[in-house]
């Protein structure tokens, strides 16, 4: 039997660690906070890619890719974004190396010095923004919707796999429009179209809200979030879609032609997922026995195990699974038959259950003589004889439910983990004792937003969208039209 993990309640972080090592997702590389994406990691990435790719096409938007590498001096054209990014960018400043004449080995070849240097894209609305110029002269031209599948590398000191990771993939829109409106429209749908993938895919509920201006993405003037809730009471921003205004455009002289022939600058938008979505994914759902995936992003939804002693009863479970697995294929689930005879069948369910297969299905001789299969789902570890003849509709039928049931779960825990408070020692004692959610007022200034940081590490995850007209008193300051908003501690 392989060693037990560490469990949630031992500690939180170490099974986190440890869930990400055996379930094979991912490994810490030889470059300090970047991760080596292993296959299984890999494959729930291209998952979520493949959904989110799709619904980015239904909303209209087109893929396209930009170079790696930003002159440092479009960087410094937009004040507010090179002050956000400043302190984690990596800089390109050679591009050469050569053997050290005393033959200590290769060095950096000082004559090889670039005349600019290159910053590798920590985001990569500047140099998007400088092509935009081009490709923009009148009101025909827009909108402009596209986005971009890449890496992206911002300098983390404190880094975790997945979670924050010095290099991270991620896709990233940057549209451009005629209008203030339709930029507002276009980062609220994205948002939308991001709550909408966490909620019916990875079964993870979100509060849809705005950022302080503090917590702002350097260069918006709105950042739309959705914010998770971790197993640990830890809050998670999951994704963000900012409204530029028209400060890129400007920056890089980006102008239109209206219908009347008036010159104008052109109204952005950006909006991005990273690889933490997968950290969030396993933080969301996973037990102390591993993984657990919904169905909906399971690389493979069901995997069958054959039980057998001779070949002859391989040769006949095989002939079973096989069709099936056919028969499942061809309602369009994700199946595996795991015929492996290097491996005992105990190891293999102990390998599907920590890899969160959402169905595992046995088939032994004895099943064979009964006309049955032993069925046994990932999210409950419950297990059930089905007759042969209604496989194919209860593991379709379940799909929905596991998928179903992961949700509710988390949205139960999201509930009895929101609490409302109305003073700030109510505050710190809830923070302490249950942390989750914090719902209270907040006077809107930073020196209240930066004293409640610095005395609680408490942070105010958004001003939640269902929230924005609801005023009260400062939990801190007492001041009245206080905003309502959301604290949590955060990763
Ligand atoms: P931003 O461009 O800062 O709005 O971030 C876009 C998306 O990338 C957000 O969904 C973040 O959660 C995610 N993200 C930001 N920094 C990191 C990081 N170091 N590692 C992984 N994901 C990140």
């Amino acid at each position: 039997m392989a060693k037990k993990l560490t469990t949630r309640e031992e500690d939180y972080s170490k099974w986190y660690n440890e869930l990400v090592i055996r379930a094979d997702l991912a490994e810490n590389s030889g470059v300090r906070g970047c991760m080596v994406i292993k296959p299984y990691g890999y494959a729930i990435w291209e998952r979520m890619q493949a959904e989110l790719d799709r619904m980015f096409k239904e909303t209209g938007h087109q893929n396209a890719y930009f170079p790696l590498f930003i002159p440092k001096s479009y960087f410094s054209k937009e004040a507010s974004h090179v002050d956000g990014f400043a302190k984690e960018c990596a800089v390109v400043t050679h591009y050469r190396l050569k053997n050290a004449e005393d033959g200590s080995g290769i060095i950096v070849d000082p004559e090889a010095k670039l005349e600019e240097e290159l910053i590798v894209r920590p985001t990569s609305e500047t140099i998007i923004w400088d092509t935009y110029r081009k490709w923009i002269q009148s009101y025909r031209d827009l909108p402009l919707l596209i986005n971009q599948w890449a890496n992206v590398v911002r300098w983390e000191m404190r880094t975790r796999l997945f979670l924050r990771t010095a290099e991270f993939l991620w896709q990233e829109g940057h549209t451009a429009h005629a209008t203030k409106e339709e930029a507002i429209a276009e980062a609220e749908q994205m948002m939308n179209v991001y709550s909408d993938f966490a909620e019916n895919f990875m079964a993870i509920p979100v509060v849809k809200g705005t950022k302080t201006e503090s917590e702002r993405f350097a260069g918006a003037l709105e950042t739309y979030c959705i914010e998770a809730l971790m197993q640990d009471g830890k809050a998670l921003q999951a994704g963000t879609s900012h409204f530029l205004g028209q400060n890129f455009a400007k920056a890089f002289d980006v102008k239109f032609a209206a219908k009347d022939g008036a010159l104008d600058y052109v109204w952005a938008t950006s909006w991005g997922v990273s690889t933490r979505l997968v950290g969030a994914l396993i933080m969301t759902h996973s037990d102390d026995n591993g993984l657990v995936l919904p169905p909906n992003l399971a690389p493979d939804q069901v995997v069958i195990v054959p039980i057998y002693r001779s070949e002859e009863e391989l040769k006949a479970v095989s002939e079973v699974a096989n069709d099936l697995m056919k028969q499942l294929r061809s309602k369009g689930l994700r199946v595996k038959f795991d015929n492996r005879d290097t491996q005992k069948p105990g190891w293999k369910f102990n390998e599907y259950e920590l890899k969160g297969v959402p169905v595992r299905i046995a088939i032994g001789p004895k099943d064979i003589e009964k006309g049955t299969v032993e069925l046994a789902r990932r999210d409950t570890l419950t297990k059930e004889f089905v007759a042969k003849h209604d496989v194919v509709d209860k593991v379709i039928s379940l799909m929905a439910e596991i998928q179903n049931n992961l949700f509710e779960k988390a949205l139960t825990y999201r509930i009895e983990h929101t609490t409302e408070v109305s003073s700030y020692d109510e505050f710190k004692e809830v923070l302490e004792s249950k942390g989750g959610f914090i719902s209270a007022y907040w006077d809107g200034t930073p020196e209240t937003e930066e004293k409640i940081k610095n005395e609680t590490k408490a942070t105010i995850r958004c001003i939640p969208l269902d929230a924005q007209d609801e005023s009260g008193n400062c939990m801190v300051t007492g001041k009245a039209g206080a905003r309502k908003v959301l604290f949590a501690k955060a990763y």
